[in-house]
């Protein structure tokens, strides 16, 4: 397999630690309000990584972390904690809010069938592990108490900002004066590994005891400390989003390396941006699009699964409502398909070969995709042989084209539908055309499509752009 290495820019062989073994990390959400479909696109793209890597033979061991505090709403050391932000607006406690949109989280992924990962931790469950690692950036002089935290002393380490490939000197200029509040900063790239109850965060509402008194931990160091625990160092794959690489990743990196002396992982990924209507996705302009505003316009989650398979991770990928239709309609065809036909006992072994070469470069999925819609139009082979390789695929689609969704809406389901189903019936048996016109768009304002086929009215859920 081949995989591209942001630590190194370039694509490579790529060779688990453990023969036939992959450890995998993969930076968690931060869970004090709903994740949004850009968000979400992060996981898929890790989700087919993990797919990848299982079709071809490895076991996977994979961790992730859920951040229930110390993230605070600059990436860097400025602003309140998020979960603070949540608990504030809701009038709740930083737990139940995390407890909330952690199931919430949960849902969202299984929904888009994102496999789980065999080990999930929070920050909160990992306080000790994260104190001990301070501790011992301490001793060897990598780390330094301020007035309001203890901080990473970035000067210490030569190689800080690998990852992104920026020099200390350009991350200086691009801090701004404000966002260093205390003034025993060294540098300005000096992030805090643990913050104190006092100044801004006198009131901080969870907090533990530690040896620099009673405080709270930055964000990165949970990465740190759980990846660790979990996966051991180095491990093999780390990933998240690019928005991680400058400053989140960076850290994680200094933090680790500088305290053990070792790599954190050998594999960086990291997946690109999703944009909405050419922009980046904010709430005030009103292009914050989460799961569920796309269910309740009638979309499948699937749907936007889809979206995002046509993409390779690492190019932006534009939303609009127009493609995700789009989408709709195409894994519809699929489904259409597999049901077409009973899969045979053997697949395409051509298509299947290609198939492997393309996922296993680096992930190119959206070619994957293309090659799959070329067997199912290849009417030289026979359509059990092609559902079977087409089921195969989908190990990796992740599109449950093997237990496909009704493709049309069961009328029982809704009784007022059910009426005007039947009276629609006796109406074109009349051949009152007026009167089963006035009844379809009676259906229509339900939120139904109706098709005349020849077995008699079927109905789907219609899509409300
Ligand atoms: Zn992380």
């Amino acid at each position: 397999m081949k995989l591209y290495n942001t630590l190194g820019k370039k694509v490579e062989d790529f060779k688990s630690i453990q023969k036939g073994e992959v450890s995998l990390y993969t930076c968690g959400p931060t869970v004090y309000n709903y994740a949004h479909i850009g968000n979400l696109r992060t996981y898929i793209f890790e989700d087919l990584l993990k797919r990848v890597l299982l079709y071809n033979g490895y076991k996977v061991n994979h961790a992730m972390n859920i951040t229930d505090v110390g993230h605070l709403v600059g990436d860097g050391d400025e602003g309140e904690d998020k979960l603070e932000v949540g608990a504030k607006r809701e009038g709740k406690n930083p737990l139940d809010i995390a407890r909330f949109y952690t199931e919430k989280f949960f849902q969202d992924t299984d929904a888009l069938n994102i496999i789980r990962p065999d080990v999930v931790k929070t920050a909160t469950e990992t306080i000790p592990e994260q104190i001990e690692i301070i501790k011992i950036l301490v001793e060897k002089g990598f780390a330094y108490k301020g007035e309001q935290a203890v901080y990473f002393d970035t000067s210490k380490l030569a190689d800080y900002g690998k990852l992104s490939g920026q020099k200390l000197s350009e991350k200086l200029a691009g801090a701004r004066e404000e966002v260093v509040v205390d003034k025993d900063k060294k540098n300005p790239a000096d992030f805090a590994l643990w913050f104190f109850l006092t100044g801004r965060y006198q009131n901080h509402i969870l907090h533990w005891p530690s040896p620099w008194g009673k405080g709270f931990p930055g964000w990165h160091i949970e990465c740190s400390a759980i990846s660790r625990k979990i996966l051991g160092q180095p491990f093999d794959i780390h990933c998240g989003g690019v928005d991680h690489i400058g400053t989140h990743h960076t850290n994680e990196i200094a933090q680790s390396e500088a305290a053990f002396g070792l790599p954190l992982a050998n594999i960086w990924m990291h997946g690109e941006f999703l944009q909405v209507n050419e922009g980046k996705m904010a709430k005030s302009a009103g292009t914050f699009v989460t799961l569920q505003d796309l269910m309740d316009k009638g979309f499948s989650p699937l749907d936007y699964r889809y979206l995002c398979l046509t993409a390779h991770y690492r190019t932006q990928l534009n939303f609009t409502w127009e493609s995700v239709l789009s989408s709709r309609n195409a894994l519809e065809k699929m489904y259409q398909f597999v049901v077409s036909g009973k899969p045979g006992q053997v697949g395409c072994a051509e298509y299947e070969q290609k198939f492997l070469e393309q996922i296993s470069d680096d992930l190119n999925v959206p070619q994957a995709l293309g090659l799959a819609w070329q067997l199912v139009g290849d009417t030289s082979l026979p359509v059990e042989a092609r559902i079977n390789s087409l089921l195969k695929f989908d190990q990796v689609f992740g599109l449950r084209l093997s237990e496909p969704p009704a493709l049309f809406f069961n009328v029982q389901e809704d009784a007022k539908l059910a009426e005007l189903v039947e009276l629609r019936q006796l109406a074109r048996k009349d051949k009152d055309f007026e009167r089963s016109d006035s009844l379809r768009q009676e259906m229509e304002a339900l939120g139904y499509e109706v098709l005349d086929t020849s077995e008699g009215q079927k109905i789907k859920r219609k899509i409300s752009l």
